[in-house]
């Protein structure tokens, strides 16, 4: 009963931002359960960095999420190349800083555009393609602690990524009828390009005491959510945000 629950052999995904220090994780742990893992990143060396991790440059495509006719472009040609899409991965985020009374538009903007519009368009793109296959589907969107927090300094960030709850929520329940569950996963503090440097700092050993795991995660750690949310095991599963960190959404 329990064989084929967390095989994804025969099933092609979509992971956005995986040259990335979490996406690349995700997508690796979805090739190593048996998928055909595509990649989006926007930067050439990064991209290349990672090429020969995804079997070369193929299975990588350059695409800003924000920009929703190559977000239309790049979901065809997975189609078109594979015959199919099965998982879409929302994880392509960013991260500016600044307090409320010293954010511009533009910090903004580029926050909320990326993880909350870029969510939306791949969704979007993505369901399309899952409803016309007519086998159903899995849409995963990376949130974070953040989206249950709302810290200072962090106003867009929090906004972006709690509208990612309701994001997945309204879209799990529109979605179901065709079989796809859509559920996101909420992060907690990682060791990643976004995060550089806050391990070492005061902060940063206030998140590792404050963590019942009592250390920061690694990207790996975040693999078993992602296959068991890309796979059969969650066909029941949909509409649901999955804290993976430690324990510290629930510490004091
Ligand atoms: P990284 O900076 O390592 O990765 C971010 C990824 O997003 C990169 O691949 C980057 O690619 C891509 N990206 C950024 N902007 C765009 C864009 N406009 N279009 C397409 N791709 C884009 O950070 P993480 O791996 O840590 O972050 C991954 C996700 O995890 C994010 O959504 C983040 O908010 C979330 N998260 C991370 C936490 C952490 O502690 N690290 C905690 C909670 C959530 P490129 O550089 O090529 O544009």
């Amino acid at each position: 009963m329990t064989q084929g629950l967390f095989s994804l052999t025969g099933r092609v995904a979509l992971v956005t931002g995986g040259n990335g220090g979490i996406g690349k994780a995700l997508a690796l742990g979805l090739k190593g359960a048996g998928a055909t893992v595509v990649i989006t990143g926007r930067d050439r060396a990064k991209n290349r960095g990672v090429e020969a991790e995804f079997g070369g440059a193929d299975s990588i495509i350059r695409l800003d999420v924000r920009d929703e006719s190559a977000v239309s472009c790049a979901v065809a040609s997975v189609v078109e190349r594979f015959g199919r899409l099965d998982v879409l991965m929302n994880n392509a985020g960013n991260f500016r800083a600044a307090s409320l009374l010293d954010m511009s538009l533009d910090d903004w903007n580029v926050v909320v555009d990326t993880h909350l519009t870029g969510s939306f368009l791949c969704a979007k793109y993505a369901a399309r393609a899952m409803v016309q296959g007519g086998e159903g589907g899995k849409i995963v969107n990376i949130g974070s602690m953040y989206s249950l927090y709302g810290p200072p300094g962090f106003v867009n960030y929090a906004a972006a990524k709690t509208g990612i709850l309701g994001l997945t929520r309204a879209m799990a329940v529109e979605l179901g009828v065709h079989g796809i569950q859509v559920n996101a996963i909420l992060p907690g503090w990682y060791e990643t390009d976004i995060t550089q440097g806050v391990p070492a700092t005061e902060r940063g050993e206030r998140v590792r005491r404050k963590t019942p795991a009592g250390r920061w995660g690694e990207p790996g750690d975040l693999v078993g959510a992602a296959v068991f949310l890309a796979g059969s095991a969650s066909d029941f599963v949909t509409g649901v945000a999955l804290p993976v960190d430690g324990g510290y959404a629930i510490a004091d």
